[in-house]
C-alpha cells in the first residue's frame, strides 16, 4: 500500500456509516443483525463435521472462535477502516495487547512513543519485559527518534493518532515509509480519531486498534475493542483471542454496531464542538494553553491538517490557576460528567491530576508535564453553544475569570 495522501472522499460517508459491511439479507429477514446468544453450534450430523473440518463447510463451530452478531461488527469496522478483515474482543486492552502478543516473542524489539495509552505503556514495559521482549520509548511524534531505534530485531512500532492528553498527531505516511523500509510492522490506536476522521491502513499503517468503548459504540455504556488490517495479519491476531478467550459477547457487539450507525453524525457534531471550544478557550484570558490539533497552534496541526478530516472530539487544556481553583472549575461545570472515558454522547470531564496520575505528587506530574492545572475535556453531542456558555460560566464561578 503506498503511502499517499488519502483521499479525504473515500472515508466513511454518513450513508456508509449507515450500511457498510452489512450483509444483504439477515437470517430471519430481520432489518438489524440478530443477537446469537449461545456458546457452541450444532452439526446435523456427522457428514456435516466432516465437511466442516474439511474446508468444504464454512460456519461457526464455538462460540470462542466466532459468532455471527460479533461477526456483523468485525466486518463493519473493517469496511469503515478500509482493512481486509477485523477481529473484535471484549475490551480495547483485549483488542491490543492481543495485536500486540500476535506480532512479538521472545527477543523481539518493540519501539512506543511515550505519549501511548499508559496501559499499553505498561503491558510492553513492565509485562512482556519480563518474557524476554525489549523495549525503546521515544519522544511524542518524534519520527529521527524514532528511526535512530530502529534495530535488527524491531518486530513493531506501536503510536497512538491522536494521542492521550496532549493530542498529539504524528507523521502516519512517514512513519508507515520508515518502517516498510526495515520490514517493522506498525500498529496504530486510532480510538481518538474514529475512522471518519483518520484511516490509516490508507497511509500504510498494518494494523488499526480500537477501543469501541469509546466513539466507535457511542453511548458510553458498554466496553468493547477492535483490530482491523490485512487479512493474515488480523487472522494471527484473531489466533491469540482463540487462545486467550478475550471474545466480544453477542449483545456488546450488537450495541456497538447499532452505535456506528450513528458514528458519521456523532463525529461531525463532536469534531465541530471541540473546535469551537478550544478556539474560545483560547481566545480566554483565565486559560493558559490549549491543545487541540485544529489549532495552528498545535504542534502538530500540519500533519493533522494533512492526514484527518477532522480532529475529533477531546479538548485539553491548562488554566491559569493551581490544585484547587481546577477543581471548583470541574465542579461548577453543569453539562459535562466527570469520568474517565471519551466518544459518549455525554460529555465527560477530567482533571488528569486528580485521575490518572493521582498517585504522583505535583512535582512529579510537573517533571512528565501533567499539570495539577490541566483539564481534558470530552465533548459529547450536545448543543455546541450551551457547552461553551457552561464553560465560560464555570471559569467565572471557580473565581478565574471576570468575564
Ligand atoms: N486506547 C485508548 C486510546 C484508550 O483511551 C483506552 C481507554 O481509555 C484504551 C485503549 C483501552 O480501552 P478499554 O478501556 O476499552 O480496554
Amino acid at each position: 500500500m503506498s503511502a499517499q495522501p488519502p483521499e479525504k472522499d473515500k472515508r466513511p460517508s454518513y450513508t456508509s456509516a449507515v450500511h457498510d459491511g452489512e450483509p444483504k439479507q439477515f437470517a430471519h429477514d430481520s432489518l438489524t443483525p440478530p443477537i446469537v446468544q449461545t456458546a457452541t453450534y450444532t452439526f446435523k450430523d456427522t457428514a456435516e463435521l466432516v465437511a466442516y473440518m474439511e474446508g468444504h463447510r464454512e460456519r461457526e463451530e464455538y462460540g470462542r472462535y466466532g459468532n455471527p452478531t460479533v461477526r456483523v461488527l468485525e466486518e463493519r469496522v473493517a469496511a469503515l477502516e478500509g482493512t481486509e478483515d477485523a477481529v473484535a474482543f471484549a475490551s480495547g486492552m483485549a483488542a491490543t495487547t492481543s495485536a500486540i502478543l500476535a506480532l512479538v516473542g521472545q527477543g523481539a524489539h518493540v519501539v512506543l512513543f511515550n505519549d501511548c495509552y499508559r496501559r499499553t505503556r505498561q503491558f510492553v514495559t513492565s509485562f512482556l519485559s519480563r518474557f524476554g521482549v525489549r523495549y525503546t520509548l521515544v519522544g511524542s511524534a518524534d519520527l529521527a527518534a524514532l528511526e535512530a531505534a530502529l534495530e535488527k530485531d524491531t518486530k513493531l512500532v506501536i503510536s497512538e493518532a491522536p494521542t492521550n492528553p496532549f493530542l498529539a498527531v504524528v507523521d502516519l505516511p512517514r512513519l508507515a515509509e520508515v518502517c516498510r523500509e526495515r520490514r517493522v510492522k506498525t500498529l496504530i490506536d486510532s480510538t481518538f480519531a474514529t475512522p471518519f476522521n483518520l484511516r490509516p491502513a490508507e497511509l500504510g499503517i498494518d494494523l488499526i486498534v480500537h477501543s469501541a468503548t469509546k466513539y466507535l459504540s457511542g453511548h458510553n455504556d458498554v466496553l468493547a475493542g477492535v483490530v482491523a488490517g490485512k487479512s493474515g495479519l488480523v487472522s494471527l491476531v484473531r489466533d491469540v483471542r482463540h487462545m486467550m478467550g478475550a471474545v466480544c459477547d453477542p449483545h456488546t457487539a450488537y450495541l456497538v454496531h447499532r452505535g456506528m450507525k450513528t458514528l458519521a453524525l456523532r463525529v461531525a457534531q463532536q469534531n465541530q464542538t471541540a473546535q469551537a471550544l478550544a478556539e474560545a478557550l483560547e481566545a480566554h484570558p483565565a486559560v493558559a494553553r490549549v491543545y487541540y490539533p485544529g489549532l495552528a497552534s498545535h504542534p502538530n496541526h500540519k500533519a493533522a491538517t494533512a492526514t484527518m478530516r477532522g480532529f475529533g472530539g477531546v479538548v485539553t487544556f491548562e488554566l491559569k490557576g493551581d490544585l484547587a481553583s481546577t477543581g471548583r472549575f470541574i465542579d461548577a461545570l453543569q453539562i459535562p460528567r466527570i469520568a474517565p472515558s471519551l466518544g459518549g454522547v455525554e460529555s465527560l470531564v477530567e482533571q488528569p491530576a486528580l485521575m490518572s496520575y493521582f498517585e504522583l505528587s505535583s512535582e512529579e506530574r510537573e517533571r512528565i508535564g501533567m499539570k495539577d492545572t490541566l483539564v481534558r475535556y470530552a465533548v459529547g453531542i450536545e448543543d455546541t453553544q450551551e457547552l461553551i456558555q457552561d464553560v465560560l460560566n464555570a471559569l467565572k464561578v471557580a473565581g478565574l475569570s471576570k468575564q
